[in-house]
């Protein structure tokens, strides 16, 4: 393909579109991970802190393979046309500043072009991640979903890591051959949503999985060979459950021994059932400092090599001189377990010193639309 003038090159990519979903991890969105969509929505859609919110409630689908695709070929279209584009500038495929001046000067609309803008800012940050969305791939069909993979490291075989969401029922169900095979195609890591090891807590909130399907679920993707992400919700089981659920969620992440444990604070969210059940009195959320000892109780009893990671901006952040300061640092790496829990129980105490009040209250935030 050759182009004769910025103009061109500009306007062909407007003519490239791909789906994109409304939901990836944040650590994916630090490395700017390519979005492919595999499925639409979640196909448990029962999760009463999250349904009506993550997905709107919206109805599962699958995509078809040739659909997916279509899509891996029309980014990797963008993607050719903005490397020509560098070549063009004289940046010899980097992709820089300089190659996004060149392109929204031939077209301005391009800096509003959603297919544009995700796979510069992907190519930009290295182009060597991918998330798999929406929020349970793993359900489609092994040999579609392997099929997907295998086209998309073929197109792009600058990708080290493809990750995806998926539920502990759907991993648990899944033969290791299957896995197996997921695994060899270029899936490396698995998101998936924990909450909590307490049983109690997993019924009333409609998980629709047990404590040892979460630790069997756990162990076979690791066994697979995956990395595994377990996302853990601190006072999903409000005031009067705190103690259960610190205990028995470490009690299942030790048997895991995951890679990593990313701590999302619970907080109801607008449209969703469990938000009807606090502003009915029937859920009384933790303060501060109560969402601290419970943080002291949970990782007292973490006995794992994973890291534990404060990636979101709903863990603890207090009020100092007009600033928000977060108590832990919120990278995408966190703290290394054993050797950083001392470290990690320093900093609980710190926080404990300091007025309940200066804290970012999360009850602040209660029915909030998205989070
Ligand atoms: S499985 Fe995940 S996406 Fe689906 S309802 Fe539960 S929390 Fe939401």
């Amino acid at each position: 393909m050759s182009h004769t003038g910025i103009g061109s090159v500009a306007e062909e990519i407007e003519q490239f579109s791909f789906e994109v979903g409304p939901i990836r991890p944040p650590s994916e969105g630090g490395s700017a991970s390519l979005l492919i969509r595999a499925t639409r929505n979640c196909p448990w859609n029962r999760c009463t802190f999250c349904y009506g919110s993550s997905y709107g409630g919206k109805k599962f689908q699958l995509r078809s393979v040739d659909d997916v695709k279509k899509d891996i070929d029309a980014v990797n279209s963008i993607a050719g046309l903005i490397n020509e584009a560098s070549k063009a500038t004289g940046n010899t495929g980097v992709i820089n500043q300089e190659v996004a001046s060149f392109l929204l000067q031939g077209n301005p609309g391009l800096n509003n072009h959603t297919g544009f803008v995700h796979v510069f800012n992907w190519l930009y940050s290295g182009g060597k991640t991918a998330f798999i969305q929406d929020a349970d791939s793993l359900i489609m069909p092994t040999k579609d979903l392997v099929e997907i993979l295998k086209y998309l490291k073929q197109a792009f075989p600058s990708l080290e890591r493809i990750t995806s969401y998926a539920r502990s029922h759907t991993v648990a169900r899944k033969s290791p051959g299957d896995l197996s095979a997921l695994h060899q195609a270029g899936l490396t890591r698995l998101h998936m949503g924990l909450e909590t090891g307490d049983d109690e807590i997993l019924a009333r909130i409609e998980k629709g999985v047990t404590a040892a399907q979460h630790v069997a679920a756990g162990l076979k993707a690791r066994e697979a060979g995956f990395e595994i992400s377990e996302y853990v919700m601190p006072d999903i089981g409000g005031r009067s459950r705190s103690s259960q659920h610190a205990k028995n969620t470490a009690m299942v992440l030790n048997k895991i021994n995951p890679d990593f444990i990313r701590l999302r604070p619970f907080i109801p969210r607008a449209n969703t059932p469990v938000y009807d059940e606090y502003l009915r009195g029937e859920l009384k959320l933790s303060s501060p400092h109560e969402r601290l000892l419970e943080l002291k109780n949970f990782v007292e009893k973490l006995e794992v090599d994973s890291r534990l990671v404060f990636d979101h901006f709903l863990n603890p952040s207090f009020r100092s001189d007009g600033r928000i300061v977060p108590l832990f640092k919120q990278d995408y790496e966190g703290y290394k377990l054993p050797e950083e829990k001392d470290k990690i129980l320093q900093l609980i105490s710190r926080g404990l010193e300091i007025d309940n009040e200066k804290f970012l209250n999360a009850n602040d935030l209660i029915g909030m639309p998205s989070l």
